[in-house]
């Protein structure tokens, strides 16, 4: 039976730090989230980051802008944010409308800006880099939060075999660098991937980031593999007052009797994700010549 890591547990620990390591600053960390749309799973992510900041006394503005938006004036608006002292982090909550384009759109946030480090400077530099986590890049918060996930069981991750489900460039690619970096052996699966089981099989560590509710079964996963689910799935739930409830890309139940360690849904990745956001602002304020 796994032991189940509890994200939410280790998010409270960290957030605790951030909050008096801002109480002792002069000045008060400020992030800008720009949300196209009135999408209603955007708006709770956001609303979530939102209260997240006030628990550790960030200064937070929300910029909601009509999903017609063109694509420049959503530049500009960036544009405008980079140049305003007030905020150290900007971030654009995807995903974007159909219209625009996403990595245009994320390439015009000033990169010493970058909190969810989605630039493709950001990204490169996890690329372009030494042996171990690169200081000097902003790392994607759901990246680094899969990674202080795994740290926290205590199991090394040099020498294992990690397989990573989903290639996507803001989970997938930058999770599977930061491992290797870690000197794990990397697979990387994605929907093209034949026999996707048997792959599952071979991993010592298994990421699930697909967004295919319950796709890695028991029968996926080897005795003893350490599994980190990143998958957010809605499931229509009629005895549920919001109509629907949440599961992630692993069928827990199942899997928790094989795993060593295992992450929940929710509880796991998601808690961790956003205090990495947090602290990915810190790391500007305390050095704004960061990348
Ligand atoms: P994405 O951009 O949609 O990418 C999904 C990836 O999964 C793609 O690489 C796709 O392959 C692959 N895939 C889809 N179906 C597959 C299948 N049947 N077998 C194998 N691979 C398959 O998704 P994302 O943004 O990376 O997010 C993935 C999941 O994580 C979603 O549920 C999302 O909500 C969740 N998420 C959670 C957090 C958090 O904080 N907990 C943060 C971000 C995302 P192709 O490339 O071949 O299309």
């Amino acid at each position: 039976m796994a032991q189940i890591i509890d994200g939410r547990l280790l998010a409270q620990k960290i957030e605790e730090q951030i909050r008096q390591e801002v109480g002792k600053m002069g000045i008060k960390p400020g992030l800008a989230i720009i949300l196209v749309g009135n999408d209603p799973a955007s708006q709770i992510y956001v609303d979530s980051k939102e209260r997240a900041c006030h628990r550790v006394g960030f200064y937070f503005e929300e910029i909601l802008l009509p999903r017609e938006i063109g694509q420049e004036k959503l530049i500009e608006i960036i544009k405008l944010l980079n140049e305003n002292p007030n905020f150290h982090g900007i971030l654009v909550q995807l995903p974007l409308p159909g219209h625009i384009d996403e990595i245009r759109v994320l390439s015009a946030i000033n990169p010493k800006k970058d909190v969810d480090g989605f630039h493709f400077s950001n990204l490169g530099r996890i690329l372009v880099t030494k042996r171990n986590t690169p200081d000097d890049a902003l790392i994607p918060a759901t990246a680094k939060a899969i990674l202080l996930l795994l740290e926290s069981t205590g199991v090394p991750i040099e020498g294992k075999k990690a397989v990573v489900l989903g290639r996507s460039n803001i989970v997938g690619k930058p999770v599977a660098l930061l491992l290797l970096q870690k000197n794990a052996t990397i697979e990387i699966c994605h929907s093209k991937t034949q026999n996707i089981a048997a792959e599952c099989l071979s991993a010592d560590i298994l990421i699930a980031a697909i967004g295919k509710p319950l796709f890695v079964t028991k029968e996926m996963v080897k005795e003893g593999t350490i599994v980190i689910d990143v998958g957010i799935n809605r499931i229509e739930d009629k005895f549920d007052p919001r109509g629907y409830h949440i599961v992630g890309d692993v069928d827990f139940e199942n899997v928790k009797n094989k795993a060593s360690f295992i992450t929940p849904v929710p509880g796991g990745v998601g808690p961790m994700t956003i205090v990495m956001l947090l602290e990915n602002t810190l790391r500007i304020v305390k050095n704004p010549d960061i990348v």
